[in-house]
């Protein structure tokens, strides 16, 4: 597969056209940022691990009856996936109670949420991606109602898949964010799982296993992801 312009350079991922305009390729870069773009540093390993790492949950996920972007790795820090037309929504599920949420609510840290909670944020580092509801999706048309189901609807499907996945590993999947894009008249999962995306605690010492390691300048950041890898059993 040829591999053509750069067509848009994320914060840790680059898109690149190919000879299928059906298809793209995603480079994931050892970029890591936090609060909007503010802190980036250069991570090594950090794409070739994440790469594998998502290609590793996306597979499960498609097992799962979740449609993603994700077709085939293309190298160590590449994939190619589907050409989706991406929504500017980003759709966050917790399971335990921390981050942007303490904040918000003044609730207190590591709660279990039951039910888990479900929340729209708008795709927007300028403004610091700020929470949204159903109403502004529709108003000012950014999906359609029948979107919005889907998402939800996906968005947990893939709590179900993945809590059950990391917990057999030993793992807690604490919260988590997800992107979805149209593609053939169908909404499908787009970006990546990686633990830039999520929050993974161990089970037992609740340690912190994703980039909060970064956030907060704990250290042994990728170090932390493979770790992670290796107890699901991802070959890097
Ligand atoms: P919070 O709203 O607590 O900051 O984040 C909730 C979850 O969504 C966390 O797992 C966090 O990693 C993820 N998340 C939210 N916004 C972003 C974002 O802009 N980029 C990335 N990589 N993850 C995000």
């Amino acid at each position: 597969m040829q591999k053509g312009e750069l067509v848009a350079n994320g914060k840790a991922k680059s898109i690149y056209k190919t000879d299928d305009p059906k298809k793209l390729i995603m480079h994931f870069r050892n970029d890591t940022s936090a609060f909007d773009g503010e802190k980036i540093e250069q991570l090594d390993r950090k794409g070739m691990v994440n790469n594998k790492f998502n290609a590793f949950i996306m597979q499960r996920l498609e097992e799962g009856g979740v449609p993603t972007h994700y077709e085939s790795t293309l190298s160590d820090d590449e994939a190619i996936v589907k050409n989706l037309d991406m929504l500017p929504i980003e759709c966050v599920v917790r399971n335990i109670s921390t981050g942007s949420l303490c904040k918000r609510l003044g609730v207190a840290e590591g709660l279990d949420l039951d039910p888990p909670l479900f929340e729209f944020f708008l795709k927007n580092d300028a403004l610091h991606d700020p929470m949204i509801n159903d109403f502004h999706i529709i108003s000012f048309k950014w999906g359609t109602q029948k979107e919005i189901e889907t998402m939800k609807e996906l968005t947990f499907k893939v709590n179900g898949i993945l809590k059950k996945l990391f917990l057999d590993a030993g793992i807690l999947l604490v919260d988590y964010k997800l992107e979805f894009g149209r593609y053939d008249g169908k909404l499908v999962l787009g970006d990546e799982f990686s633990p830039d995306g999520c929050r993974l605690w161990d089970v037992k010492t609740r340690e912190k296993l994703d980039k909060d390691r970064f956030r907060q300048g704990l250290g042994g950041v990728v170090e932390a992801y493979e770790a992670v890898a290796q107890r699901l059993g991802i070959a890097i």
